[in-house]
């Protein structure tokens, strides 16, 4: 029973498959970052992510494997030391996984519903319309 998805789960994997989750979504609201910290973690403009309850995550594999870099100001970045893709999180307090959504496989009934931390975004990138910005978090 524990070996089989949960209905309705999907799954992640990052880039080389070491490392595999899945989860069921919540809210469908995926968040996406321009903040400086995201930008450098990511390699791009802006990274996108959803905050999923503990309850409706588990790993599938490679948990053991996974690496953790922590700043001073508690910006965290989990990561697979074979292929360097971020990987989920557990959020502070850890009641909830930062799930960095590149990673999930197939259809994901979400979508973007914020751009946040726009105020620090890079010069070049062009964020479309259409969507709430803000220059925090968005409350
Ligand atoms: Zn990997
Ligand atoms: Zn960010």
């Amino acid at each position: 029973m524990n070996s089989r998805p949960k209905s309705g789960a999907l799954e992640g994997r990052c880039l080389c498959g070491s490392i595999s989750f899945e989860l069921v979504v919540n809210d469908g609201k995926i968040y996406q970052c321009h903040c400086s910290k995201c930008r450098k973690v990511s390699g791009s403009a802006s990274n996108s992510a959803m905050v999923i309850d503990r309850s409706r995550f588990r790993w599938i594999g490679g948990e053991s494997d996974i690496q953790q870099f922590v700043q001073a100001s508690g910006f965290q970045s989990w990561f697979c030391p074979t292929c360097g893709s971020p990987v989920p999180n557990l959020t502070s307090g850890d009641k909830s996984y930062w799930i960095p959504m590149g990673l999930v496989e197939g259809n994901v009934d979400a979508r973007i519903v914020k751009h946040v931390f726009v105020e620090s975004k890079a010069n070049w990138e062009v964020i479309p319309d259409g969507i709430p910005k803000f220059d925090d978090n968005g409350g």
